[in-house]
């Protein structure tokens, strides 16, 4: 029998470039790929649009049995997407992928082919990025810089991106396993092991409407991950907290021995500096501490990542 490919495509307020997104692929996939021997399913998950996205995905599932809709009861993000699409695959590979274009579907034939080859990971790197500007360019770059020096034995390819594919044991250790509410699933495929690979591809630009992510949600993106993979910016705190100890020290000494020279300043000076410093170290470590209660909060919560309202395909809609 033929092996599936899952194909997780995830939706927010695309409607003006569903149609195209869904033609140009289908397109792909009964021609290049077909070729492979793989059949596929095709995995929207409708992450609480507001636009037209849910009518045109119900269009795609009524006419086309590869089609199925996962639709969410409210918007929970794009890596709650991904996971969701990940948990109603069926394949013996998964892909996840944008709904904009901005991730080729000319790749998935050589995806399943380093599938046959026996590869559990595919980390798909960006060459060109005509999508993104000299700024994102920068910060991602530094991004990747940062993360690995502070993640210790878990490695971040530089330029990875939300464009993947995973074999049917690592989508099982993702469906059981990794279920934190605060997540950074590039990261975890990464670096679940298993036969690793990567594949290059060129980032192209949006084809209609706008990007969802802002300079906020990449700053708390970016957070989340650093906080999840690496407890250094913890220990920084306490090594930036020695390190003010000693230099008080130093101080109080310095002060002392001014004392009995009797050329003992008015100590303003010294109160003021001793002042900025401890208060800067604190609130550093402070940030820190609070950003990792953060977490712990989330995950102690426990509320579910996603609530799936209904699943379409062309035999009908299943209310969950
Ligand atoms: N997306 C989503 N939920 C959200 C935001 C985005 O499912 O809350 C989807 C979006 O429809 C797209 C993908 O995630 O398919 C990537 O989003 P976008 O293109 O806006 O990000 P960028 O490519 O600019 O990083
Ligand atoms: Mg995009």
């Amino acid at each position: 029998m033929a092996k599936k490919l899952s194909i997780v495509v995830s939706v927010y307020n695309e409607a003006l470039g569903l149609h195209q997104f869904y033609e140009h692929t289908n397109q792909v996939l009964t021609n290049d790929f077909a070729k492979t021997g793989w059949d596929y399913e095709l995995i929207f998950v409708n992450d609480g649009s507001q636009d037209d996205s849910l009518e045109i995905l119900r269009e795609f599932a009524s006419k086309d049995d590869h089609v199925k809709v996962v639709n969410f009861a409210a918007n929970r993000g794009h890596e709650a997407a991904m996971i969701a699409g990940i948990d109603y695959s069926t394949g013996d590979a998964v892909v996840c992928m944008d709904a904009d274009l901005q991730h080729p579907p000319e790749s998935l034939a050589d995806m399943a082919c380093k599938f046959d080859e026996g590869y559990d990971v595919i980390s798909m790197i960006r060459t060109a990025r005509k999508d993104a500007g000299l700024i994102k360019r920068i910060t991602s770059w530094g991004f990747y810089k940062v993360m690995n020096k502070l993640s210790g034995k878990t490695k971040f390819e530089n330029n990875s991106s939300d464009f993947f594919g995973i074999s049917r044991r690592v989508a099982l250790v993702l469906k059981k396993d990794y279920r934190e509410r605060v997540r950074f699933l590039r990261g975890y495929v990464q670096n679940v092991g298993f036969r690793k690979t990567t594949l290059e591809f060129e980032a192209s630009s949006r084809i209609a409407g706008e990007s969802n992510y802002n300079i906020k949600s990449l700053i708390a993106l970016s957070l989340n991950a650093i906080c999840n993979f690496s407890d250094a910016p913890l220990k920084m705190g306490i090594y930036a907290g020695l390190v003010s100890l000693v230099a008080a020290f130093i101080l109080m000494i310095y002060s002392i021995v001014q004392y009995f020279l009797g050329t003992a300043p008015d100590g303003y000076s010294t109160i003021i500096v001793l002042l900025c410093f401890m208060f800067g170290v604190l609130f550093i470590i402070l940030g820190f501490v609070s950003e990792y209660l953060a977490i712990i909060f989330a995950e102690v919560k426990n509320r579910p990542i996603y609530i799936v309202d209904s699943v379409i395909t062309k035999d009908g809609e299943e209310l969950q």
